[in-house]
């Protein structure tokens, strides 16, 4: 019988790009459209570990279902890995993207390129409530932040967040080559490689 997967997210493209990732497995999967009784989970953890697994576990204590739900942060050297869990809220609690954008820039302002170095990384966390197990996988990509934004495509940070391997920004590159190289592609290839051995 094809087990169920809980998608963890409500955002649409994450959904997709999950699901892609996943496709040669043999899941059925469902998202927490398929419920009523899942609200927003508070990412109140220290890390993005926490975060993650946080998620998959609410998640899987009220479906019973294998859950999976993933957490971001960029994380950039000269500011001691900020603003890492706090990517989303870093200028404020209801921060837009390009809000969020700005205060990094005021935080690097005169900064040279080579100490602009920095890293995007996800953790992608499976619970199984069934057999009680938890899984959990990072992964990352290196590049630079930008002095200015480069590119219309993406979100969050990608027009300031330069991977110098493709000598563009995460803004500029199409959505399947970003699909490829990002750091949630690699931690979900790893959750992959674990859910193919053990289900
Ligand atoms: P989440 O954990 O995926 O919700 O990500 C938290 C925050 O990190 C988002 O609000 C974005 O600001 C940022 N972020 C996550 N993934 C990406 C990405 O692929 N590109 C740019 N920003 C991202």
């Amino acid at each position: 019988m094809t087990r169920k997967l809980l998608v963890a997210s409500s955002n649409k493209g994450k959904i997709i790009e999950i699901k892609d990732h996943f496709k040669n497995l043999d899941f059925e999967f469902v998202t927490p459209d398929n419920f009523d009784n899942l609200e927003e989970v508070i990412e109140d953890g220290q890390t993005l570990e926490e975060n993650a697994l946080k998620k998959a576990r609410d998640r899987a204590n009220k479906t019973n279902l294998l859950s999976l739900a993933d957490d971001t942060g960029l994380e950039v050297d000269y500011l001691d890995g900020k603003p890492g869990i706090r990517s989303a809220r870093f200028a404020h609690e209801d921060a837009t993207y390009r809000e969020n954008n700005d205060r990094l820039l005021e935080l690097l302002k005169g900064v040279s390129f080579s100490d602009r170095k920095a890293q995007f990384r996800t953790v992608v966390a499976v619970v199984d409530p069934q057999e009680n197990k938890e899984y959990t996988v990072s992964g990352y990509c290196k590049g630079y932040i930008l002095k200015e934004r480069q590119g219309g495509g993406g979100f969050g940070y990608d027009p300031l967040f330069y991977v110098p391997e493709y000598d563009k920004t995460f803004a500029e590159m199409s959505v399947s080559l970003k699909n490829k190289i990002s750091h949630r592609a690699h931690a979900l290839e790893k959750m992959k490689k674990v859910l193919n051995d053990r289900y």
